[in-house]
């Protein structure tokens, strides 16, 4: 069944973290579909994954999709003193540089550690968002620090319960109840809950997941799609963007 509705602008994002070398699939298929991602990638992880190389990531930037710095090493950068985490992140951002040949424009904090000399560092990079792991909420025009609806990832009840009872911000009901009760399967009493006008939804995932679980990230992205939502990647639905480090801390 396809519903849409042509009054309301409800758009919708994705990225991929970490540059693990399904990315390049994942990209096709993406592509495929008519959807652009934002991709964060080090230049390598110290977790012991493989990360793309240069040229496959010149790829996944030539498919038309966005490349975010996220870090040298993939580092958690509150597990570390100030000097190694600044250097973290110029580093990598200077790698992505080289890679896409132009600013970057967004950064991803490794594991989603960040604390406020971490988030006033990013700002001052230039940066002009950066994405975090916060779930249950809207994007707005002017987030800098951008929350997401949800990671696509089969948590279990559990999980997404502590999840939910640990958020710092203030979360989205609907996006909450769409996330426990929709299992990536939407329909349309959870859809039409949804924040209505002007609404932006973000999701992020790592592809080694999306394989290692056999996530459906086709079915999702097509039946968001055929309830009216439309993709738009970050980079052009954040059009002015406010810092906000001392708002927050
Ligand atoms: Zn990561």
């Amino acid at each position: 069944m396809v519903i849409s509705w042509n009054s309301v602008m409800r758009t919708f994002s994705i990225s991929i973290d970490d540059g693990y070398p399904y990315d390049l699939t994942l990209g096709e298929n993406l592509r495929k579909m008519g959807l652009i991602s934002t991709f964060y990638i080090p230049k390598w992880n110290r977790e012991n994954r493989p990360v793309l190389s240069f040229s496959d990531i010149r790829e996944l930037n030539s498919m038309g999709h966005h490349i975010g710095s996220h870090t040298y090493s993939h580092r958690y950068l509150t597990s570390v003193d100030g000097t190694t985490a600044r250097r973290e992140i110029v580093d990598g951002n200077n790698y992505i540089q080289d890679v896409v040949g132009k600013k970057v424009t967004s950064f991803c904090f490794p594991g989603g550690k960040y604390n406020s000399n971490i988030l006033k560092f990013v700002e001052q990079m230039g940066f002009d968002f950066v994405r975090t792991i916060h779930n249950f909420n809207v994007v707005k025009r002017e987030d800098f620090l951008v929350k997401t609806a949800f990671q696509l990832y089969p948590h279990s009840k559990t999980t997404l319960i502590k999840n939910f009872v640990s958020q710092k911000f203030m979360v989205d009901p609907s996006i909450v109840k769409f996330r426990f009760c929709c299992d990536f399967t939407p329909n349309h009493a959870m859809v039409s809950n949804l924040p209505q006008s002007d609404a932006h939804l973000h999701f992020w995932m790592h592809s080694w997941e999306i394989c290692e679980q056999s996530i459906d990230y086709m079915g999702f992205f097509n039946q968001i799609q055929d309830y009216g939502w439309i993709n738009k990647p970050l980079e052009n639905f954040i059009t002015s963007p406010v810092k906000t480090a001392k708002d927050i801390f």
